[in-house]
């Protein structure tokens, strides 16, 4: 797949497929660099984040472990309210345990910051959090992210694992939605 076949909904690519593999490389650096000699435990969100567990994962050479977890966030639409329910929890104990949460994107940022509250809460050794992409509004909310990919604008993104009604995740790189799509 590529951007002639999505050519019409498409608006323009913010992230080429090669910028995101170079930052996923130099993320992945810092977290081996970060963890040294310990074993990380990878949380990652579904279904967005599948795609960054993929690509970042692999260019890590710590000891590392897989796990997913599945949440709903209560809201209207397209906005986040923060109430959140866990639809598929982790299948580790989380008891003494380094823990990365691996994120697509950071929007308001509360449904990360109730995440980060609720694995705190297990008794881990360490919670961080890794993310591709954070949008501006992020900032206002007390969540503190230790690894971004990009700072990107507050627009709607599609690709690399984000939807639009379920569709666009398996672009291989990130882009914004011509305004038709949304009916508009
Ligand atoms: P937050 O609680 O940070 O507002 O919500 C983050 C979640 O909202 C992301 O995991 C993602 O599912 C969704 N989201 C936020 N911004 C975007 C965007 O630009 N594009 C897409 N496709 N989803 C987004
Ligand atoms: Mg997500
Ligand atoms: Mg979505």
């Amino acid at each position: 797949m590529d951007a002639r076949d999505m050519g019409e909904d498409l608006e323009k690519i913010l992230l080429t497929e090669e910028q995101i593999g170079t930052r996923l490389e130099e993320m992945a650096a810092l977290i081996d660099a970060d963890y040294a000699g310990r074993e990380l435990l990878l949380v990652g969100v579904l279904r967005g984040a599948v795609m960054v567990m993929a690509d970042l994962s692999r260019r890590m050479h710590l000891p590392i472990q897989m796990d997913w977890m599945a949440v709903s966030s209560y809201g209207s639409g397209t906005k986040s309210s923060g109430v959140v329910r866990i639809l598929k929890d982790l299948d580790n104990d989380l008891t003494g345990r380094d823990v990365l949460i691996v994120e697509d994107i950071i929007d308001s940022g509360l449904t990360l910051s109730w995440l980060v509250a609720n694995l705190r809460s297990r008794g881990p050794a360490s919670v961080e959090i890794a993310t591709l992409l954070r949008k501006p509004e992020a900032a206002k909310v007390d969540v503190d992210v230790r690894y971004v990919g990009f700072d990107i604008p507050p627009e709607f993104v599609v690709g690399y694992g984000l939807d639009y009604a379920e569709r666009y995740r398996h672009l291989p790189f990130v882009g914004t939605l011509a305004p038709h799509v949304y009916g508009g």
